[in-house]
């Protein structure tokens, strides 16, 4: 008998080291998903995580140079099948509505938004023009409501639910010195992806939201009008800002765009099946924020 209980034991183990190398089921296998700014640093990092997952991935985005490379980069490294691409300004209805019927041709429905196109600009409240204010407003405020109006129409319709992640800041939550456009902008995300909660959880519609704090490597954002303005607010340069972000959180480390992807990865997955209308701050840890 104990040689027989040896036999199973090892019969056992080998079957499970066979289960081991088996290849897993992928979490986001046969999910479509539309990711708007898609071409940009956390847009492109979201879309090839979601890849990873075995997603086909919609990549929606003003900038169509931008758009074909990130096209090109990922197609390498996953099927053509699984990557399209459409160019669409998020301020525009008929562009975005346009955007979603091109989903359904390519994919044939959607199962997750990320709404995270975007661009950060800002000045001192007095120097701030009405065209700054309704950039951000009609960017980020008015951008985020068109495409999520348009993926709740496509989910209800669909009825098997669907989640919407939205990628805000946390400057929607804190204030920023010299940026009160941008950070409002910003504000008002938070709470329409709050709103949505409430209207989709009946459908099984999921939103929440992910805040990253400065990414300052792989993003645009960190390279145009926004960096000088942040330079010259801080009175450093962008080497002085990141260390200086750094420095703030808590684990002492910068936030990179794959980090932003990972949490936009929960709520797209089933993984968060009980999460909507909640937020994931993505900061190292912002001492300031938690020691006010
Ligand atoms: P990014 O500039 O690398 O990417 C943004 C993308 O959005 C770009 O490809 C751009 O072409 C696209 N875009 C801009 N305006 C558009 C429009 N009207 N229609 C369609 N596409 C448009 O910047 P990122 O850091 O990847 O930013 C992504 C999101 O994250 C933004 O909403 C941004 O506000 C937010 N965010 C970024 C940071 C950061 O420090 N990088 C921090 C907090 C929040």
């Amino acid at each position: 008998l104990p040689e027989q209980e040896a036999f199973d034991i090892e019969y056992w183990l080998l079957e499970e080291a066979k289960l081991q190398r088996m290849p897993k089921p992928k979490s986001l296998a046969g999910r479509v998903a539309l990711v708007t700014g898609g071409a940009g640093g956390i847009g492109a990092a979201t879309a090839e995580r979601y890849l990873s997952e075995g997603a086909c991935v919609m990549l929606a985005d003003i900038d169509e140079a931008a758009l074909a490379s990130t096209k090109d980069t990922l197609s390498g490294r996953y099927s053509k099948d699984v990557v399209r691409t459409v160019a669409m300004n998020v301020t525009d209805e008929a562009a975005v509505t346009a955007a979603y019927a091109e989903v359904s041709v390519e994919f044939g429905g959607i199962d997750i938004l990320v709404s995270n196109a975007g661009i950060a600009s800002s000045a001192p409240i007095e120097e701030t023009s009405l065209e700054l204010w309704n950039k951000n407003m009609s960017i980020l405020s008015t951008g985020y409501f068109l495409v999520s109006r348009e993926a709740f129409k496509v989910m209800r319709a669909q009825a098997i639910g669907g989640s919407v992640v939205f990628v805000a800041s946390k400057n929607g939550l804190a204030a920023s010195p010299n940026a009160a456009a941008y950070c409002t902008a910003k504000a008002s995300e938070i709470h329409l992806a709050r709103c949505l909660a409430l209207e989709g959880a009946e459908a099984g519609i999921r939103v929440n939201v992910v805040n990253p704090d400065a990414v300052l490597r792989g993003s645009k954002i960190w390279e145009g009008e926004w960096l000088d303005q942040r330079a010259s607010t801080y009175k450093t340069d962008k080497d002085g800002l990141e260390e200086m972000y750094r420095n703030r959180s808590m684990l002492k480390r910068s936030v990179l765009p794959e980090d932003i992807a990972e949490a936009a990865y929960f709520f797209a997955s089933d993984k968060s099946a009980k999460s909507t209308g909640n937020i994931i701050n993505v900061d190292a840890g912002n001492k300031e924020a938690f020691t006010r």
